[in-house]
């Protein structure tokens, strides 16, 4: 679960997070959207410590986040994916995979080889396991990025825009093992404007702008009666 109370970040002297607070229980699957600039990327960062927050509590699977030494404990438990893929390009599609559990978890090779082809085939990238990033589409490696994030168990995983990258056609491919993810009852937080993904799977719709949540709602209550101007002005753009 995350819990956010009152979380205010600044950039020097630009406040990006306006007393954010939600609750975020096990299991629930929540999409975020908003303007470009609104904070959205900053407040998922913050959620797995790569972001530090000025005032305010957040607390990641009982882990208190003011208090630094919690820090590397809520990585391994929270899980990301981001816009670009960042897999190491000089490492295999397997190696990529395997290098966290075996260097960071000390796990055994042997452990985390079979544990990372198991969750590549469940991206259907188990044929390609022994080939370099760069010989992949963007969709297949995204979906080695949610394989590799996935070989460290993580009970949380964050989502920053996984398809706005890519060519239209893949963009499917990615929302598809999504929503498989989320049918395994992973809680997920999902930056993305895919609206029809939102609709799908999201508990709940989050809708941020300067800095703060200003509608948070099912996806038929956001989608149908947005409260606020702002949302309708987003949602006109977009839908
Ligand atoms: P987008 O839809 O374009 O990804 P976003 O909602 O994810 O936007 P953020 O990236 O969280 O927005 O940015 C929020 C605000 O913080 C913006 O005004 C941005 O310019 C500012 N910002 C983000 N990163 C930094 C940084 N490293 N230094 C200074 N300002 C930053
Ligand atoms: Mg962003």
């Amino acid at each position: 679960s995350i819990v956010a109370r009152n979380l205010n970040k600044w950039y020097g002297t630009t406040q990006v997070l306006h007393d954010v607070s939600l609750t975020i229980p096990q299991g629930e699957r929540v999409v975020v959207c908003g303007p470009s600039g609104s904070g959205k990327s900053t407040l998922v960062r913050c959620f797995n410590g790569l972001e530090p927050y000025q005032s305010g509590s957040l607390v990641v699977q009982g882990r208190d986040l003011s208090t630094h030494k919690c820090v590397e404990a809520v990585r391994h438990e929270v899980g990301m994916v981001f816009q670009q893929f960042n897999l190491f390009p000089h490492l295999t599609v397997l190696e990529n995979c395997m290098l966290a559990p075996v260097w960071s978890n000390k796990e055994s090779a042997s452990v985390a080889e079979e544990r990372a082809m198991e969750l590549l085939r469940r991206v259907r990238i188990g044929d390609h396991a022994r080939k370099f990033p760069g010989q992949l589409s963007g969709g297949q490696q995204q979906r080695v990025a949610i394989a590799r994030a996935l070989c460290m168990q993580p009970k949380v995983m964050l989502f920053d825009e996984p398809t706005s990258a890519l060519d239209p056609e893949m963009v499917s491919e990615v929302l598809d093992v999504m929503i498989g993810l989320a049918d395994t009852g992973m809680t997920m937080i999902c930056v993305t404007h895919e609206m029809g993904f939102a609709r799908a799977v999201a508990d709940r719709v989050i809708f941020m702008a300067d800095g703060r949540i200003q509608e948070s709602a099912t996806p038929s209550e956001f989608f149908e009666h947005p409260q606020t101007e702002r949302a309708r002005q987003f949602l006109g753009q977009i839908l």
